[in-house]
């Protein structure tokens, strides 16, 4: 068998006006703002990718903003919520900032081990905050707002929302993902190990409604392949159960793709080469990168691309004052 497929590599979704995607991922939830590029297939609108410091694999949470989309309405075939990870006690921290910064915010309960918060972005996309025990340290964004104790670390998991069960298990089962658990109509998958974003949830609905694409809308999630090798396996493995794509070049990662038997655009991306391929981590996102291909055509995508300002909030310092307190 090719290496393990550990968790989540990114999740990509739609979303509507650029500078609100940009300003909400990075201003509220404190994320960095990794990569301003491109759709390459529609080299005319944005592709933003969000992570931490460095953008590593299972952190990254990429749109396509279409200025002119219409509201999605999500429903069956689909990933109804994507769920971030952070340490059980910054859950508090969580509730306060979001409320504090106008963003709607439910603290859902306890399910399985975790606490939940949910709330959605301002394209209605839901989001949830999971607190748990095994959160780990984070590589915190160097110009966030949020302290790094509890900065966001990542992906905790997705849920898809299913018809039925058993033909997506099977394919989570050949990728190495296997039940672990089942709640009500919520059955958890996860991966050995614990990598960020290696919990995929299956809400189970024979009853559901289809959704219509757009705005606030997950257009696909992807999974992690360790090198082109083990994506080059994981592809024959997977074709024996389903039509999977040709080696494509994202630049920043290689991909393949594969529609789950539920519905859900799947994607095997590779970690490396990442993306300070062609920017110094110190600067990533704060300029336009295309790849090599598009340059000639830079000065016309420039101009049709809206402008967009990347406010960069340094970090919260701590002052002690004489008396040695902290204010
Ligand atoms: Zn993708």
């Amino acid at each position: 068998m090719p290496s393990p497929i550990v968790g989540l590599h990114h999740v990509t979704a739609i979303a509507s006006d650029p500078q609100r995607n940009l300003d909400f991922y990075t201003e509220v939830l404190g994320l960095r703002f990794v990569k301003r590029t491109v759709n390459f297939d529609d080299p005319g609108t944005y592709h933003f990718y969000f992570g931490d410091d460095g953008g590593a694999p299972g952190t990254i949470l990429t749109f396509f903003p279409w200025p002119r989309a219409s509201r999605g309405q999500t429903g069956v075939g689909e990933v109804t919520k994507t769920a971030f990870s952070v340490p059980l006690s910054s859950l508090a921290y969580w509730e306060q900032r979001l409320s504090e910064l106008s963003v709607p915010v439910e603290r859902t309960g306890k399910r399985f081990e975790e606490e939940v918060l949910t709330f959605a972005d301002p394209d209605g996309m839901k989001i949830e905050i999971v607190g748990h025990a095994d959160a780990g340290a984070a590589n915190a964004p160097r110009f966030a707002a949020v302290p790094p104790d509890h900065a966001i670390r990542g992906f905790f998991g997705v849920t898809l929302y299913e018809k039925s069960a058993d033909a997506t298990a099977a394919i989570l089962n050949v990728m190495g993902f296997k039940q672990i658990a089942e709640e009500g109509n919520r059955l958890r998958f996860a991966s050995e190990g614990s990598a960020l974003g290696n919990h995929i949830d299956l809400l189970i609905d024979a009853n559901g409604a289809y959704g219509r694409s757009g705005a606030g809308t997950v257009h696909h999630i992807a999974f992690r392949a360790s090198d082109d090798a083990a994506q080059l396996e994981w592809r024959e493995e997977i074709a024996k159960h389903l039509d999977v794509t040709p080696v494509l070049d994202r630049t920043y990662f290689q991909s393949i793709y594969f529609r789950e038997p539920g519905g859900v655009l799947f994607e095997l991306a590779t970690d490396p080469p990442g993306f300070t391929l062609d920017e110094p981590v110190e600067s990533l996102g704060e300029e336009l990168r295309i790849p090599e291909w598009l340059e000639p055509r830079r000065e016309a995508i420039e101009k049709r691309i809206l402008p967009i300002t990347l406010h960069k909030s340094m970090p919260p310092i701590e002052l002690q004052t004489a008396a040695g307190k902290t204010v």
